[in-house]
């Protein structure tokens, strides 16, 4: 049966009749699928969640013990049939332990991609296509001027600040979770070995990636102590706290910030962002339109972003496709 006849875009989210259950809710219910661990994807207080372990472990750091009445963890690629409807969760590159879940009843299959990129992350799996009639995909940055560059190429730009301007502390606004472990890691690939400090509100979430195995090298919490010290050394901070009084006891900040949305100089310049990285865990124009290809799904639907670009774009083609226009999902701070 196609899944236009048993899926509904209800006020609290996309919503599975058969299986009843939501996918990503954005408001409290009796049971959620979760694709990952962003905050506007997974709520707390829901009456029961079924997400990937490391999903299921980041919305415990972030909620604590009792953000769900009932976990469920299901690993990539395993399949549990609920009512008649199949559920499989597969890979997307966008943050550890993200999945597009995969639902299949009656014939039909439909695939929920959740926040999506295709580059290689080793802070998490790449993207896995997944078979189905109909692909449900974000459309955050899709526009054709959104291009990420490599992020080697942004990483270098960062690194040769820091040799330009060795008098500087250069603090960098990243989201806590994902963004904040990715860009240690590609600091550790690029050879810098030296302590990264950190806001004290990444701490749990880089413990938590740590304790999924990923090695993160040297690294130590910024004290008010510590603060004055940190000249020529690198220190990350949530966005929000670019510019506020914490900032201000580090010597000579070079504000950065690692972001898709660094592309729009008006929108780094607005934030007073000096040094604007485009570093992003979302598909880009390239990216998205080839995903459509990859999957090839007949229909797409599209979720929240820029929809009109992206169903413009798959309608000629040849997709059958439409926008969703889903609230609440915002990837402002992505
Ligand atoms: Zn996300
Ligand atoms: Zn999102």
């Amino acid at each position: 049966m196609h899944p236009r006849r048993w899926i509904e875009i209800r006020p609290a989210g996309v919503y599975c009749v058969p299986g009843d259950f939501y996918i990503d809710p954005t408001r409290p219910v009796d049971r959620a699928v979760v694709t990952h661990g962003h905050a506007d994807h997974a709520r707390a207080g829901h009456g029961a969640v079924l997400a990937t372990a490391e999903t299921l472990a980041i919305m415990r750091t972030r909620y604590g013990e009792d953000m769900t009445a009932r976990e469920t963890p299901l690993a990539y690629g395993e399949t549990l049939t609920i009512q008649g409807v199949t559920l499989s969760l597969h890979p997307t590159g966008h943050i550890l332990g993200s999945a597009q879940a995969r639902l299949e009843h009656d014939g039909g299959a439909i695939v929920f991609s959740g926040d999506y990129k295709r580059r290689p992350d080793p802070t998490c799996a790449l993207f896995e296509p997944a078979p189905c009639d109909v692909f449900v995909t974000e459309a955050t940055f899709a526009l054709p001027v959104f291009m990420h560059p490599p992020i080697g190429e942004e990483i270098a730009k960062l690194l040769a600040s820091l040799k330009q301007f060795p008098e500087r502390c250069h603090l960098v606004g990243v989201y806590a979770l994902g963004k904040c472990q990715r860009l240690i890691m590609a600091l550790r690939d690029a050879g810098y070995d030296e302590t990264i400090y950190l806001h004290g509100a990444m701490v749990r979430l880089v413990e938590l990636y740590e304790a999924q195995g990923l090695k993160l090298g040297p690294w130590e919490v910024v004290t008010p102590q510590l603060a004055p010290t940190l000249a020529g050394k690198i220190v990350l901070c949530p966005p929000g706290a670019l510019n506020d009084r914490w900032s201000r006891k580090l010597p000579d900040a070079l504000t950065a910030a690692a972001s898709g949305w660094m592309r729009i100089r008006a929108r780094a310049k607005q934030k007073g962002v000096e040094l604007p990285l485009v570093i992003s865990d979302h598909a880009d124009w390239n990216e998205l339109t080839q995903t459509l290809q990859d999957v090839g799904a007949p229909e797409v639907w599209v979720t929240h972003g820029r929809d009109d670009a992206l169903v413009h774009h798959a309608t000629q083609n040849g997709f059958d496709a439409k926008a969703l226009h889903l609230l609440g999902y915002e990837d402002d701070s992505e």
